[in-house]
This record gives C-alpha cells, sequence and structure tokens, in this order.
C-alpha cells in the first residue's frame, strides 16, 4: 500500500495538472511535487525536482508487458512503492505507461460493460476506477507536452550556441588572417576607403 505522508495536513491532489490549478488560485507562488503518499502537494520551494531514481527505472522498463500494465494500474489504486511511482513519470517511461494505461483503460471498460444491469455498488465502485485511470492518463498528456516543450528549448539553446561559437571561430580566422598579412590588409583597406563617396559638404560652410 501508500506509504505514510510525511505532511499530511497538506491538501493533496490527484494529478500534476490538478496541484498546477490549486497553485493557480494562490495568491503565492507554489509548486507541485509528488510526494512518497502518491498524492501530489504544493511547496513554495523553488527547487522541487522530478525525483526518480534510476535504477528503479531501469526495473520496470524491464518488465514483461503484463507486469508493466498490472503495476499501471496498481499505481491508481496508489498500491506501488513512491519511488516506483515516480519512476512512471520518468521521461524515458511516459510513453510506455500511457500505453498501459489505454490498456487498463479498456479493461475496466470492459469490466463496467460486463456489470450493467449488476449490483450498484461494483459498477459505483468501477466508474470510480475508470475516473482514476482517466486522471493518470491526463497526467501522462501533460508530461508528454512538458517534455516536448523541453526538447525544443534545448534545441533551440542548442542552435543558438552552434551559431555563437560559429561567428567567435570566423572572427578569429579572419583576425588571424589580417595579422598574417598586414601590409596587404593596409592597403586594401586604403584602397576601399578612396572608393568611398565623398562626404557631403559641411552645411554651416554651404550656408556661409
Ligand atoms: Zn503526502
Amino acid at each position: 500500500m501508500s506509504a505514510v505522508c510525511p505532511t499530511p495536513k497538506k491538501r493533496s491532489y490527484l494529478s500534476k495538472k490538478a496541484a498546477f490549478a490549486g497553485a493557480a488560485t494562490s495568491g503565492v507562488a507554489l509548486n507541485p511535487y509528488l510526494c512518497q503518499c502518491g498524492n501530489w502537494h504544493l511547496t513554495m520551494r523553488t527547487t522541487v525536482t522530478e525525483q526518480y531514481d534510476e535504477v528503479e527505472v531501469q526495473r520496470i522498463l524491464s518488465l514483461p508487458v503484463d507486469d508493466f500494465v498490472r503495476l499501471a494500474f496498481d499505481e491508481t489504486r496508489h498500491a506501488v512503492a513512491p519511488e516506483t511511482a515516480a519512476a512512471l513519470r520518468a521521461p524515458s517511461v511516459i510513453y510506455r505507461w500511457g500505453d498501459a494505461l489505454k490498456v487498463v483503460l479498456n479493461s475496466v471498460q470492459e469490466s463496467l460493460r460486463a456489470a450493467r444491469g449488476g449490483p450498484t455498488d461494483k459498477r459505483g465502485q468501477l466508474a470510480r476506477r475508470e475516473q482514476l485511470v482517466r486522471t493518470r492518463l491526463m497526467e501522462v498528456k501533460d508530461l508528454k507536452r512538458e517534455q516536448n516543450d523541453v526538447r525544443l528549448f534545448e534545441s533551440k539553446a542548442n542552435q543558438e550556441r552552434t551559431k555563437r561559437r560559429q561567428g567567435t571561430a570566423a572572427t578569429a580566422a579572419i583576425n588571424r588572417l589580417i595579422e598574417l598579412h598586414l601590409d596587404e590588409y593596409r592597403a586594401l583597406l586604403d584602397e576601399e576607403r578612396q572608393k568611398l563617396p565623398s562626404p557631403p559638404a559641411d552645411s554651416a560652410e554651404w550656408m556661409e
């Protein structure tokens, strides 16, 4: 079952998106973070990083498909270890997590159809379960979008860096050329100066 919450007085959100919505209604700047209890809380700390353990990430990525789907299902019930919940949200896992959640959603919806006309409490339980899976799928969608934004930003920053480095290299090369051929450079510079149009007559002089 889910671990004990170290901050039970903090308000809990089921998804990062919900936590962001909560933060937006607050007067101060708050950042969502995934707690070990499996819920999202808000903090004023600005250094909130998504903590996932690379060993755990590799472990869940190496699971057989059925076990991974089972894991995704258990996570919707907060029935996995906090480090496993965090690992599902790692950039290298979110696509597989989304696929597994779709399988879970299909099976829950199948059970819902099968339970039609059956006991109300059973159907209510399945409907709640469906809602939890949908909440997770929305979170996956947000994480994918976030990841694409980060990629776009990084590739733009990379392009800028390359351009700057190339510009610096070109300038250095030109300066070295000039140094190597200083006399030629000065002669060419004189020639080019002569080609410039003569400056307009001083207007004050012209007025006299
Ligand atoms: Zn908590």
